[in-house]
């Protein structure tokens, strides 16, 4: 079947197209550029954003993939979570293709799709994996024995999402936002041992990750510095910091797959952009003979096709689709892949 996925929920509309394992289209519409000077999503902006971008998105995403509206066989929205304002906008545009097409339509779990979309890479997702989620929303390892009905969360992030951290670490070192990609270079300059920075809920025994003492212990030694009038190496902390992030998101999600005898990590989301991330997470994985697997750069950021991946997963197991009362739940939780 010809899976046509919707996602808006947070700052990309996205639209895909996938047939099972094969991805047809994607289409990304970002209004990430007119959050940057506010140094954080926007909520009113994006769903203005969605609004403006979501028909033609749709468009290119048909034309792209060469098929028509009517050739569509089941329609996939992300449901939650994100932000309400946003959801509503793919949500209504959903339900209003459905009932005109006459054709079923499934909310799907945002968080859960981050995993589905390495199949359109990939190739089928063994059962059972481990999914490492990293974005800057969301800090989660998840056990997933079957990515339509079968997702348990392992551990959360505390406070920030790793992204976040990025994010809020790039602005105390006055790096653009969003903060992911110039530290990732700047580091690249940098000594990871220059500082030995905090790792937060570091061998305590769970799978939750905290960043919030890392960022403050950033913004202490960048405060001392001034005070001191020591010059600052930009590479050296952007270095320090991201070493104690992946350190730990690495840790972890190794741990999580020994403990429960799975054979395959799948990270996603926008920090697996990562370079340093990629290169520990080989580097563990290749040690504990787990195999690794991260979707392109791409495809890990939010896009549409990863609703539709989801989607045709959740069609082929036939579950049951949503009414058109079907709604957003801002904060649906991972273990419910399907809403409403
Ligand atoms: P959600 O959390 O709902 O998935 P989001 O839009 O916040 O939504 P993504 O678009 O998946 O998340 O990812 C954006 C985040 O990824 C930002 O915080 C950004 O700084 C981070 N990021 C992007 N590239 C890199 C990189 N190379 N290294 C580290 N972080 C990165
Ligand atoms: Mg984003
Ligand atoms: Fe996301």
């Amino acid at each position: 079947p010809l899976i046509l996925g919707i996602e808006s929920s947070c700052d990309e509309t996205g639209v895909g197209l996938v047939r099972g394992c094969e991805l047809l289209s994607d289409h990304v519409a970002s209004s990430v550029d007119e959050h940057a000077r506010f140094g954080g999503v926007v909520p009113e902006v994006a769903s203005r954003a969605h609004l403006e971008a979501m028909t033609p998105t749709l468009r290119r995403a048909l034309d792209d993939a060469g098929v028509k509206l009517a050739d569509v066989d089941a329609i996939a929205v992300t449901a939650g979570p994100g932000l309400a304002g946003a959801l509503l906008v793919g949500i209504s545009a959903a339900k209003a293709y459905a009932l005109a097409l006459g054709k079923p339509l499934y909310g799907v779990n945002h968080l859960v799709g981050h995993v589905a979309v390495d199949q359109l890479e990939h190739g089928p997702l063994p059962k059972p994996v481990v999914a490492l989620l990293v974005s800057g929303g969301h800090t989660s390892l998840l056990l997933v024995r079957d990515v339509a009905t079968d997702v348990m969360m392992l551990g959360d992030t505390v406070d920030d999402a790793a992204g976040e951290a990025y994010d809020k670490v790039a602005r105390l070192l006055d790096l653009p936002y969003p903060g992911g990609p110039p530290i990732d270079r700047a580091a690249r300059d940098g000594d990871p041992t220059a500082i030995r920075f905090p790792r937060g809920k570091w061998g305590d025994g769970t799978y939750d990750f905290s960043f919030s003492g890392l960022k403050t212990a950033v913004a202490r030694w960048v405060e001392d510095s001034e005070r001191d009038g020591r010059a600052l190496s930009v590479p050296d902390i952007a270095a320090a910091f991201q070493e104690s992030v992946v350190d730990v998101l690495t840790r972890k999600a190794v741990d999580a797959c020994g403990e429960h005898g799975v054979g395959t990590l799948v990270i996603s989301g926008g920090v697996a952009a990562n370079s340093r991330l990629r290169g520990l997470a080989e580097q563990r994985c290749a040690e504990a003979g787990v195999e690794l697997r991260v979707p392109r750069p791409r495809l890990c950021t939010d896009n549409g096709a990863m609703i539709a991946a989801l989607g045709a997963e959740v069609v082929a197991a036939g579950l049951p689709p949503a009414t058109l009362d079907l709604a957003s739940d801002t904060s649906l939780p991972v273990s419910q892949v399907l809403a409403g």
